[in-house]
Protein backbone atom coordinates (compact mmCIF):
# COMPACT_ATOMS: atom_id res chain seq x y z
CA UNK A 1 0.00 0.00 0.00
CA UNK A 2 0.93 3.74 0.03
CA UNK A 3 1.79 5.60 3.09
CA UNK A 4 2.99 9.14 4.25
CA UNK A 5 6.24 8.03 5.80
CA UNK A 6 8.44 10.05 7.90
CA UNK A 7 12.51 9.94 7.60
CA UNK A 8 13.67 12.98 10.23
CA UNK A 9 12.48 16.69 10.54
CA UNK A 10 10.56 17.88 7.63
CA UNK A 11 11.24 14.71 5.41
CA UNK A 12 8.52 12.88 4.09
CA UNK A 13 7.83 10.24 1.75
CA UNK A 14 4.72 8.54 0.21
CA UNK A 15 5.86 5.24 -0.86
CA UNK A 16 4.69 1.57 -1.23
CA UNK A 17 5.24 -0.28 2.53
CA UNK A 18 3.78 -3.90 3.10
CA UNK A 19 0.07 -3.89 3.97
CA UNK A 20 -1.09 -4.43 7.33
CA UNK A 21 -2.35 -7.47 9.05
CA UNK A 22 -4.52 -8.76 11.41
CA UNK A 23 -2.34 -9.44 14.92
CA UNK A 24 -4.77 -10.04 17.45
CA UNK A 25 -8.58 -11.33 17.66
CA UNK A 26 -9.66 -8.06 18.34
CA UNK A 27 -8.16 -6.42 15.21
CA UNK A 28 -9.91 -4.93 12.43
CA UNK A 29 -8.27 -3.68 9.01
CA UNK A 30 -10.01 -0.69 7.36
CA UNK A 31 -9.11 0.96 3.97
CA UNK A 32 -8.80 4.52 4.41
CA UNK A 33 -11.08 6.64 2.27
CA UNK A 34 -10.02 9.90 4.05
CA UNK A 35 -7.29 11.33 5.99
CA UNK A 36 -6.34 14.59 7.87
CA UNK A 37 -3.06 15.94 8.63
CA UNK A 38 -3.47 17.60 12.12
CA UNK A 39 -1.60 20.52 13.77
CA UNK A 40 0.13 18.23 15.88
CA UNK A 41 1.20 16.41 13.23
CA UNK A 42 3.58 19.49 12.87
CA UNK A 43 5.21 18.74 15.21
CA UNK A 44 6.40 15.88 14.05
CA UNK A 45 6.98 17.39 11.10
CA UNK A 46 9.10 20.13 12.94
CA UNK A 47 10.85 17.43 14.46
CA UNK A 48 9.88 18.34 18.22
CA UNK A 49 8.19 14.95 19.13
CA UNK A 50 10.73 12.58 20.65
CA UNK A 51 10.59 8.40 19.82
CA UNK A 52 10.01 8.98 16.13
CA UNK A 53 12.15 6.89 13.95
CA UNK A 54 12.80 6.87 10.19
CA UNK A 55 9.84 4.84 8.42
CA UNK A 56 7.14 5.21 11.03
CA UNK A 57 4.07 6.24 9.19
CA UNK A 58 2.03 8.87 10.34
CA UNK A 59 -1.27 10.36 10.37
CA UNK A 60 -4.35 9.73 13.15
CA UNK A 61 -7.14 11.74 11.83
CA UNK A 62 -8.94 8.17 9.25
CA UNK A 63 -11.86 7.16 8.28
CA UNK A 64 -12.53 3.99 6.24
CA UNK A 65 -14.06 0.99 5.32
CA UNK A 66 -13.57 -2.30 7.13
CA UNK A 67 -12.30 -4.73 5.21
CA UNK A 68 -11.18 -7.47 7.65
CA UNK A 69 -11.82 -8.07 11.36
CA UNK A 70 -10.11 -10.34 13.95
CA UNK A 71 -12.22 -13.81 15.46
CA UNK A 72 -13.15 -11.74 18.55
CA UNK A 73 -14.57 -8.85 16.74
CA UNK A 74 -18.73 -8.88 16.42
CA UNK A 75 -19.54 -5.28 16.26
CA UNK A 76 -18.41 -4.56 13.12
CA UNK A 77 -18.05 -6.35 9.47
CA UNK A 78 -16.44 -6.17 6.44
CA UNK A 79 -18.29 -2.87 4.24
CA UNK A 80 -19.19 -0.82 7.51
CA UNK A 81 -18.00 2.86 7.35
CA UNK A 82 -15.81 3.91 10.16
CA UNK A 83 -14.20 6.77 12.34
CA UNK A 84 -11.69 5.90 14.07
CA UNK A 85 -10.68 7.30 16.95
CA UNK A 86 -6.76 8.76 17.60
CA UNK A 87 -5.80 7.50 21.08
CA UNK A 88 -5.99 3.29 21.50
CA UNK A 89 -7.95 1.86 24.15
CA UNK A 90 -8.97 -1.16 25.72
CA UNK A 91 -12.54 -0.45 26.85
CA UNK A 92 -11.59 -2.59 30.17
CA UNK A 93 -8.61 -1.51 32.25
CA UNK A 94 -9.25 1.08 35.23
CA UNK A 95 -9.20 4.18 33.29
CA UNK A 96 -11.29 2.89 30.26
CA UNK A 97 -13.71 2.10 32.94
CA UNK A 98 -13.90 5.97 33.93
CA UNK A 99 -14.03 7.00 30.00
CA UNK A 100 -10.66 8.26 30.27
CA UNK A 101 -10.17 6.53 27.25
CA UNK A 102 -6.66 8.05 25.88
CA UNK A 103 -5.21 7.28 29.75
CA UNK A 104 -5.45 3.29 28.76
CA UNK A 105 -3.18 1.54 30.58
CA UNK A 106 -3.01 -1.82 27.88
CA UNK A 107 -2.38 0.02 24.49
CA UNK A 108 0.83 1.39 25.28
CA UNK A 109 3.79 -1.80 24.82
CA UNK A 110 6.30 0.99 25.17
CA UNK A 111 4.79 1.99 28.33
CA UNK A 112 8.37 2.09 29.98
CA UNK A 113 9.87 5.31 27.65
CA UNK A 114 7.03 7.75 28.61
CA UNK A 115 6.93 6.91 32.23
CA UNK A 116 11.01 7.89 32.06
CA UNK A 117 9.31 11.37 30.93
CA UNK A 118 6.69 11.91 32.87
CA UNK A 119 5.95 9.34 35.21
CA UNK A 120 3.52 7.35 34.22
CA UNK A 121 2.19 6.42 30.34
CA UNK A 122 -0.85 7.40 28.92
CA UNK A 123 -2.75 5.17 26.18
CA UNK A 124 -0.91 4.32 22.92
CA UNK A 125 -1.98 6.61 19.74
CA UNK A 126 -2.06 5.64 16.12
CA UNK A 127 1.09 7.24 14.23
CA UNK A 128 2.67 8.95 17.05
CA UNK A 129 5.77 8.05 17.79
CA UNK A 130 7.32 4.80 19.81
CA UNK A 131 6.83 6.70 22.88
CA UNK A 132 3.23 6.57 22.43
CA UNK A 133 3.26 2.98 21.10
CA UNK A 134 4.75 3.02 17.53
CA UNK A 135 1.65 2.20 15.60
CA UNK A 136 1.45 2.69 12.44
CA UNK A 137 -0.69 6.05 11.52
CA UNK A 138 -3.50 6.59 9.12
CA UNK A 139 -2.41 8.93 6.23
CA UNK A 140 -2.01 5.38 4.14
CA UNK A 141 -4.38 3.54 2.45
CA UNK A 142 -5.18 0.80 4.63
CA UNK A 143 -4.95 0.67 8.67
CA UNK A 144 -4.73 -1.42 11.65
CA UNK A 145 -6.98 -1.16 14.23
CA UNK A 146 -6.21 -2.99 17.44
CA UNK A 147 -9.13 -3.06 20.08
CA UNK A 148 -11.57 -2.23 16.85
CA UNK A 149 -14.63 -3.71 19.40
CA UNK A 150 -14.31 -0.44 21.43
CA UNK A 151 -12.67 2.40 19.16
CA UNK A 152 -14.45 3.15 15.69
CA UNK A 153 -18.24 4.16 15.69
CA UNK A 154 -20.28 3.25 12.54
CA UNK A 155 -21.31 6.00 10.27
CA UNK A 156 -24.34 6.39 8.50
CA UNK A 157 -24.47 6.17 4.41
CA UNK A 158 -26.30 9.77 4.30
CA UNK A 159 -23.33 11.84 6.24
CA UNK A 160 -20.18 12.64 3.96
CA UNK A 161 -16.56 11.67 4.68
CA UNK A 162 -16.08 15.62 5.61
CA UNK A 163 -18.97 15.85 8.04
CA UNK A 164 -17.81 13.00 9.69
CA UNK A 165 -13.71 12.30 9.51
CA UNK A 166 -12.95 14.95 12.39
CA UNK A 167 -14.96 13.14 14.64
CA UNK A 168 -11.57 11.32 14.86
CA UNK A 169 -9.99 13.62 16.71
CA UNK A 170 -10.08 17.16 16.50
CA UNK A 171 -14.18 17.68 17.10
CA UNK A 172 -14.16 15.88 20.24
CA UNK A 173 -10.41 17.64 21.27
CA UNK A 174 -12.07 21.36 20.83
CA UNK A 175 -15.36 19.89 22.54
CA UNK A 176 -13.96 18.38 25.41
CA UNK A 177 -12.00 21.87 25.61
CA UNK A 178 -15.02 23.87 26.14
CA UNK A 179 -16.51 21.33 28.37
CA UNK A 180 -13.62 21.51 30.62
CA UNK A 181 -13.89 25.79 30.77
CA UNK A 182 -17.36 24.17 32.83
CA UNK A 183 -19.29 27.01 31.25
CA UNK A 184 -22.38 28.40 32.55
CA UNK A 185 -24.70 30.85 31.36
CA UNK A 186 -23.17 34.60 30.67
CA UNK A 187 -19.74 33.24 30.18
CA UNK A 188 -16.87 34.57 27.94
CA UNK A 189 -14.52 32.28 26.96
CA UNK A 190 -11.43 33.39 25.12
CA UNK A 191 -9.53 31.30 22.61
CA UNK A 192 -6.01 31.69 22.09
CA UNK A 193 -5.30 29.97 18.85
CA UNK A 194 -7.90 29.61 16.04
CA UNK A 195 -6.36 26.61 14.00
CA UNK A 196 -8.42 23.93 13.34
CA UNK A 197 -9.16 22.85 16.95
CA UNK A 198 -9.10 26.12 18.11
CA UNK A 199 -11.98 26.32 15.96
CA UNK A 200 -13.57 23.15 16.99
CA UNK A 201 -13.18 25.02 20.60
CA UNK A 202 -14.87 27.84 19.51
CA UNK A 203 -17.86 26.73 18.31
CA UNK A 204 -17.83 23.93 20.81
CA UNK A 205 -18.25 27.03 23.68
CA UNK A 206 -20.62 28.38 21.83
CA UNK A 207 -22.91 25.14 21.71
CA UNK A 208 -22.02 24.61 25.52
CA UNK A 209 -23.47 28.27 25.84
CA UNK A 210 -21.31 30.29 25.82
CA UNK A 211 -22.49 34.33 25.72
CA UNK A 212 -19.18 35.62 24.41
CA UNK A 213 -15.81 33.78 22.63
CA UNK A 214 -12.91 35.92 22.00
CA UNK A 215 -10.81 34.08 19.27
CA UNK A 216 -7.02 34.55 19.01
CA UNK A 217 -4.67 34.32 16.10
CA UNK A 218 -2.66 36.27 14.03
CA UNK A 219 -3.82 35.18 10.82
CA UNK A 220 -6.66 36.66 8.89
CA UNK A 221 -8.39 33.51 7.65
CA UNK A 222 -8.68 32.11 10.62
CA UNK A 223 -9.96 34.98 12.30
CA UNK A 224 -12.68 35.26 9.42
CA UNK A 225 -13.40 31.51 10.30
CA UNK A 226 -13.80 32.09 13.83
CA UNK A 227 -16.20 34.99 13.27
CA UNK A 228 -18.24 33.10 10.29
CA UNK A 229 -18.67 30.45 12.07
CA UNK A 230 -19.44 30.61 15.94
CA UNK A 231 -19.74 34.48 15.81
CA UNK A 232 -16.73 34.62 17.64
CA UNK A 233 -14.93 38.35 18.42
CA UNK A 234 -11.49 38.55 17.18
CA UNK A 235 -8.18 40.18 18.04
CA UNK A 236 -5.32 39.76 15.87
CA UNK A 237 -2.22 39.78 18.01
CA UNK A 238 0.14 41.55 15.62
CA UNK A 239 -2.25 44.70 16.11
CA UNK A 240 -3.10 44.55 19.43
CA UNK A 241 -1.81 44.24 23.01
CA UNK A 242 -4.53 40.93 23.62
CA UNK A 243 -4.30 41.22 27.64
CA UNK A 244 -4.93 44.64 27.25
CA UNK A 245 -7.48 44.35 24.78
CA UNK A 246 -8.72 41.51 26.97
CA UNK A 247 -8.88 43.41 30.03
CA UNK A 248 -11.45 45.66 28.55
CA UNK A 249 -13.88 43.81 26.61
CA UNK A 250 -14.71 42.04 30.11
CA UNK A 251 -14.45 45.20 32.27
CA UNK A 252 -10.94 44.65 33.54
CA UNK A 253 -12.00 41.33 34.93
CA UNK A 254 -10.98 39.10 32.78
CA UNK A 255 -12.49 36.19 30.29
CA UNK A 256 -14.24 33.23 32.60
CA UNK A 257 -12.10 30.61 30.62
CA UNK A 258 -9.03 30.35 28.67
CA UNK A 259 -8.45 27.55 26.37
CA UNK A 260 -4.87 27.40 24.76
CA UNK A 261 -5.17 25.71 21.40
CA UNK A 262 -1.63 26.56 20.40
CA UNK A 263 0.59 24.67 22.47
CA UNK A 264 4.35 24.02 21.94
CA UNK A 265 5.53 26.00 18.88
CA UNK A 266 4.01 29.08 19.90
CA UNK A 267 4.60 32.32 18.25
CA UNK A 268 5.55 35.52 19.96
CA UNK A 269 7.01 39.06 19.31
CA UNK A 270 10.12 40.63 21.13
CA UNK A 271 12.23 39.41 23.72
CA UNK A 272 9.61 36.72 24.52
CA UNK A 273 9.79 35.49 21.47
CA UNK A 274 13.08 35.09 20.61
CA UNK A 275 13.98 33.83 24.53
CA UNK A 276 12.02 30.78 23.88
CA UNK A 277 13.62 29.78 20.33
CA UNK A 278 17.25 30.07 21.75
CA UNK A 279 16.32 28.21 24.57
CA UNK A 280 14.05 25.60 22.48
CA UNK A 281 17.35 25.83 19.91
CA UNK A 282 20.00 24.74 22.77
CA UNK A 283 17.17 22.55 24.23
CA UNK A 284 17.07 24.51 27.46
CA UNK A 285 13.38 24.01 26.99
CA UNK A 286 11.45 21.71 25.15
CA UNK A 287 8.43 23.40 24.16
CA UNK A 288 7.55 27.19 23.41
CA UNK A 289 5.01 28.62 25.58
CA UNK A 290 4.07 31.80 25.24
CA UNK A 291 -0.16 30.95 24.33
CA UNK A 292 -0.48 29.10 27.99
CA UNK A 293 1.46 32.11 29.57
CA UNK A 294 -0.95 34.44 27.85
CA UNK A 295 -4.00 32.40 29.16
CA UNK A 296 -2.93 31.86 32.70
CA UNK A 297 -2.62 35.65 33.40
CA UNK A 298 -5.53 36.68 30.81
CA UNK A 299 -7.61 34.59 32.61
CA UNK A 300 -10.20 35.95 35.96
CA UNK A 301 -9.94 34.75 39.30
CA UNK A 302 -11.60 31.41 40.33
CA UNK A 303 -11.54 30.70 36.71
CA UNK A 304 -10.42 27.64 34.41
CA UNK A 305 -7.79 27.43 31.86
CA UNK A 306 -8.30 24.94 29.22
CA UNK A 307 -5.33 23.25 27.22
CA UNK A 308 -5.85 20.85 24.40
CA UNK A 309 -2.24 22.54 22.74
CA UNK A 310 0.22 19.42 22.90
CA UNK A 311 2.50 20.34 24.77
CA UNK A 312 5.70 17.34 25.16
CA UNK A 313 8.22 18.20 27.99
CA UNK A 314 9.30 21.38 29.81
CA UNK A 315 8.42 24.86 29.55
CA UNK A 316 10.23 27.68 31.06
CA UNK A 317 8.52 31.31 32.53
CA UNK A 318 5.16 30.00 33.42
CA UNK A 319 3.68 32.07 35.84
CA UNK A 320 2.61 29.78 38.25
CA UNK A 321 2.02 32.08 41.17
CA UNK A 322 -1.02 33.27 38.61
CA UNK A 323 -2.51 29.76 39.16
CA UNK A 324 -2.09 29.78 43.02
CA UNK A 325 -2.90 33.59 43.46
CA UNK A 326 -5.68 33.61 41.14
CA UNK A 327 -7.10 30.28 42.45
CA UNK A 328 -7.26 29.05 38.77
CA UNK A 329 -8.16 25.53 37.81
CA UNK A 330 -5.99 24.10 34.74
CA UNK A 331 -7.83 21.34 32.97
CA UNK A 332 -6.09 18.87 30.12
CA UNK A 333 -5.31 15.81 28.85
CA UNK A 334 -5.18 13.89 25.15
CA UNK A 335 -8.66 13.86 24.36
CA UNK A 336 -10.82 11.04 25.29
CA UNK A 337 -12.68 11.22 21.91
CA UNK A 338 -14.42 7.14 22.52
CA UNK A 339 -16.55 8.69 24.68
CA UNK A 340 -17.33 11.79 22.69
CA UNK A 341 -18.27 9.88 19.10
CA UNK A 342 -22.04 8.97 19.72
CA UNK A 343 -23.02 12.45 21.21
CA UNK A 344 -21.38 14.13 18.97
CA UNK A 345 -22.52 12.36 15.73
CA UNK A 346 -25.61 13.00 16.98
CA UNK A 347 -24.91 16.81 17.07
CA UNK A 348 -23.80 16.42 13.54
CA UNK A 349 -26.52 14.46 12.33
CA UNK A 350 -28.97 16.77 13.60
CA UNK A 351 -27.46 19.84 12.23
CA UNK A 352 -26.07 21.91 15.04
CA UNK A 353 -22.78 22.12 13.54
CA UNK A 354 -21.19 21.37 9.89
CA UNK A 355 -17.53 20.06 10.41
CA UNK A 356 -16.91 20.01 6.65
CA UNK A 357 -16.66 23.86 7.38
CA UNK A 358 -12.70 23.93 8.44
CA UNK A 359 -11.69 22.26 5.58
CA UNK A 360 -10.01 24.74 3.18
CA UNK A 361 -7.71 21.73 1.19
CA UNK A 362 -8.21 18.64 -0.26
CA UNK A 363 -5.51 16.58 -2.21
CA UNK A 364 -4.46 12.96 -2.82
CA UNK A 365 -2.25 11.72 -0.25
CA UNK A 366 0.71 11.61 -2.78
CA UNK A 367 1.06 15.05 -2.17
CA UNK A 368 1.55 14.81 1.61
CA UNK A 369 4.74 16.44 1.98
CA UNK A 370 3.71 19.49 -0.23
CA UNK A 371 0.44 19.44 2.05
CA UNK A 372 2.25 19.57 5.28
CA UNK A 373 5.01 22.59 4.16
CA UNK A 374 1.56 24.13 3.18
CA UNK A 375 -0.49 23.55 6.26
CA UNK A 376 2.27 24.34 8.64
CA UNK A 377 3.26 27.83 6.62
CA UNK A 378 -0.39 28.51 6.03
CA UNK A 379 0.25 28.82 2.77
CA UNK A 380 -2.98 29.53 0.36
CA UNK A 381 -4.79 30.61 3.69
CA UNK A 382 -4.47 27.05 4.28
CA UNK A 383 -6.16 25.76 7.57
CA UNK A 384 -7.36 22.29 7.28
CA UNK A 385 -5.96 19.50 4.83
CA UNK A 386 -8.08 16.28 3.98
CA UNK A 387 -5.70 13.78 2.08
CA UNK A 388 -7.54 11.56 0.36
CA UNK A 389 -5.89 7.99 0.04
CA UNK A 390 -6.81 6.85 -3.35
CA UNK A 391 -7.04 9.55 -5.32
CA UNK A 392 -5.88 9.61 -8.75
CA UNK A 393 -1.90 9.99 -8.41
CA UNK A 394 -0.27 13.03 -10.98
CA UNK A 395 -0.35 11.55 -14.38
CA UNK A 396 3.33 10.92 -15.09
CA UNK A 397 3.31 7.99 -11.88
CA UNK A 398 0.20 7.09 -13.25
CA UNK A 399 1.63 6.41 -16.96
CA UNK A 400 4.09 4.39 -14.81
CA UNK A 401 2.02 2.34 -13.09
CA UNK A 402 0.21 0.97 -15.66
CA UNK A 403 3.83 0.63 -17.92
CA UNK A 404 4.80 -1.51 -15.14
CA UNK A 405 1.34 -4.10 -15.46
CA UNK A 406 1.68 -3.88 -19.34
CA UNK A 407 5.38 -5.34 -19.15
ZN1 LIG B 1 -4.55 15.40 16.30
ZN1 LIG C 1 -7.95 0.56 28.78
Amino acid sequence: MRANVWYGTEQLRVEDVPDPKILNPRDAIVRITSTAICGSDLHIYDGYIPGMLPGDIIGHEFMGEVVEVGSAITNLRPGDRVVNPFPIACGACFFCQQSLHSLCENSNPNAWLAEKLWGHSPAGLFGYSHLLGGYAGGQAQFARIPFADVGPIKIPAHLTDEQVLFLSDIFPTGYMAAEQCGIREGDTVAVFGCGPVGLFAIKSARLLGAERVIAIDRFPARLRKASQWADAETLNYEQVEVLEALDVMTGGRGPDACIDAVGMEGHAHGAIGSYDRIKQSLMLETDRPPALRQALTACRNGGTVSIPGVYGGLLDKIPFGAVVNKALTIRSGQTHVQRYLKPLLELIEKGSIDPAFVVSHRLPLEEAPRAYRMFRDKQDSCIKVVLKPWEQVPTVKAEEATNRILH
